[in-house]
Formats: structure tokens, C-alpha cells, sequence
């Protein structure tokens, strides 16, 4: 059994891409990114600032929008449309939840699917369908084909199982795991009896939320697990799947803290880059 390691395939794309940015910038093309984050949500502000973080280490510069609480609709679009206009900024992110008060759907569609480096917009969506090239990928299920890339595991023809549909990691997974070539099963909370069907998976892909949904008798010998899961319970983190159990199993396998989650904000930082080169090569 390999561990699949996040947080070394994570600092390998952030090398390779701080020398990528050095060399645009060389060119004289800085990359900038937008975040723009409503209220004062404490988890939401971490993850801006360790976006931020993020963007430092590669060369990536960017500036963080804080709007109050209580920022209007309004304010918030034409924030949004300075930053769609603005020819210097190549990518945009508004960090959700936003306040309940605003329709974020509508916000968000403000955004081009060439700057929406979360990749969450119907465009990138649509693109991704259609397994189109210029699409920008959601972060995290992206996060998850590079790790399966950088360990060379082959996907071709095998039966892929993701459990969770949700339209930032289960539903873009199956389609990048469609686009791989792999046969796809995509589960959810009206599947029944799971295991029937995450017992067959050859790569078993796990975003549902449910701390160890996923036992040792539900899986095959030799299985790829990927777990995106985050389950805080009593201060520790644990993933969709029981690890310890499971890896007797799995020829591959993330851990929780440490495999897919490290991936996110890196994948992030590469969409802005490619946001950018794009740019230029238009
Ligand atoms: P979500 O929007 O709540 O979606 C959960 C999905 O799981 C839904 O499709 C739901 O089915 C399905 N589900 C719920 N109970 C199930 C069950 N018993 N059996 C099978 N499927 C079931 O969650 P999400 O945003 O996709 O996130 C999923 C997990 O990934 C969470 O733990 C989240 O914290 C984590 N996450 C991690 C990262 C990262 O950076 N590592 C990023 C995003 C999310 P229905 O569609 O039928 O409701």
C-alpha cells in the first residue's frame, strides 16, 4: 500500500510553478488575482488568508476585497465588474458562503469563465462536459487528477466510483474522471445499498462529509481511494473513509489531514496561472 502524499505533490506544482511565474514575470506579465470575501465568517477568512499565502510563495500577486456584512447587492456586482474589466487581473474568486442576504448565484455569474479560477461557473462547467481544453477546473477535484497523475496510476477503462455529487468536488470528479476514460458510478444520499456498488471500484472517490462512511468490507483489494472528506470531531480531523481499516486494502490511498486537502489551494494557484498565460496567448 502507497500513501498518496498531498502535501509533497502540493509543494512539487508550487516549485515548478513559482519558476513558471518567475519567467512570465521576466516577460514583464505579473499575474494577479482577486478575492473578494463578504463579512467576517472566521473560516472563510482563514482560507482568504492562506490564499493569499499561497499566492505569495509562487509570485502570484494579490489583493483581498473585504466588504462589510452588510454590503449590498449591488456594491458587491460592481465590485465584482471592476475586477471583470480590469485587463490586469486574470483571475476571480469570491470566497463562499457569502450573508444569506445576497444571491451569490448572480454574483457569481458576473464572473467570465476565463477569470473564474475556482472553476465553479456553468461556462467551466459546461466546458468541462463538453471536455473542451480552455475549461478552468474546480480546485479540488482538479487537485485530485493531479495526484492520480503524479503517481502514474492508470485509469484507462477502470471503474471509477465517486460518492457525492455536489457541484464542486462529486459532480466535476465523474466528468474528469469521464474525460479520463475511466467507466464512472456516481452515488449519492439516494443510492442504495452503496456498497454494491463502491465494493466494484477500482478508484474509489469519497466527498460526501460523513466521518469513516466508508469500511474496510465496502472496498476490493487494490483500490485507489481518494478522500476529500473533513470531519471536525472533538478537535480532529477525519476523512469519508476509515483509513486505518481501508489502507489493509488499498493498493493506493489518501490520508486525512495530508492527501487531497493540501491540493486545493495549489490547484488555485495554477488556475490563475493558467488564467494568465491564456491571456497571452490570445
Ligand atoms: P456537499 O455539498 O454536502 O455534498 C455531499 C454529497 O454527499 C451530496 O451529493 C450527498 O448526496 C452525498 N451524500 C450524503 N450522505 C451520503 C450517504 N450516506 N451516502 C452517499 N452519499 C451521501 O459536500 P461537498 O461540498 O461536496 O464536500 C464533501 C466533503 O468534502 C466535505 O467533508 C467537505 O468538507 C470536503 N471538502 C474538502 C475540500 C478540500 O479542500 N479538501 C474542498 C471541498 C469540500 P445528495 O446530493 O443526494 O444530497
Amino acid at each position: 500500500m502507497q500513501i498518496i502524499d498531498g502535501k509533497l505533490v502540493s509543494k512539487t506544482i508550487r516549485e515548478d510553478l513559482k519558476n513558471k511565474i518567475s519567467l512570465l514575470k521576466s516577460k514583464g506579465k505579473t499575474l494577479k488575482l482577486t478575492v473578494i470575501i463578504a463579512g467576517n465568517d472566521p473560516a472563510s477568512e482563514i482560507y482568504v488568508r492562506n490564499k493569499a499565502k499561497g499566492c505569495e510563495e509562487v509570485g502570484i500577486k494579490s489583493n483581498t476585497v473585504f466588504l462589510p456584512e452588510d454590503v449590498s447587492q449591488i456594491e458587491l456586482e460592481s465590485v465584482i465588474k471592476n475586477n471583470v474589466d480590469d485587463n490586469s487581473v486574470d483571475g476571480i474568486l469570491v470566497q463562499l458562503p457569502l450573508p444569506k442576504h445576497l444571491d451569490s448565484q448572480k454574483a457569481l455569474k458576473l464572473i467570465p469563465p476565463e477569470k473564474d479560477v475556482d472553476g465553479f461557473s456553468d461556462g467551466n462547467i459546461g466546458r468541462l462536459t463538453l471536455f473542451s481544453n480552455d475549461a478552468l477546473f474546480a480546485c479540488t477535484p482538479y487537485g485530485m487528477i493531479k495526484l492520480l497523475e503524479h503517481y502514474n496510476i492508470d485509469l484507462q477503462g477502470k471503474h471509477a466510483v465517486v460518492v457525492g455529487r455536489s457541484n464542486i468536488v462529486g459532480k466535476p470528479m465523474s466528468l474528469m474522471l469521464l474525460k479520463k476514460d475511466c467507466t464512472v458510478t456516481v452515488c449519492h444520499s439516494r443510492t442504495q445499498n452503496l456498497k454494491d456498488f463502491t465494493k466494484t471500484a477500482d478508484i474509489l472517490v469519497c466527498a460526501v462529509g460523513k466521518k469513516h462512511l466508508i469500511t474496510e468490507d465496502m472496498v476490493k483489494e487494490g483500490v485507489v481511494v481518494l478522500d476529500a472528506g473533513i470531519n471536525r470531531v472533538d478537535g480532529k480531523i477525519y476523512g469519508d473513509v476509515d483509513f486505518e481499516n481501508v489502507s489493509k486494502k488499498a493498493s493506493y490511498i489518501t490520508p486525512v489531514p495530508g492527501g487531497v486537502g493540501p491540493m486545493t489551494i495549489t490547484m488555485l494557484l495554477y488556475n490563475t496561472y493558467l488564467a494568465g498565460l491564456r491571456k497571452i496567448d490570445e
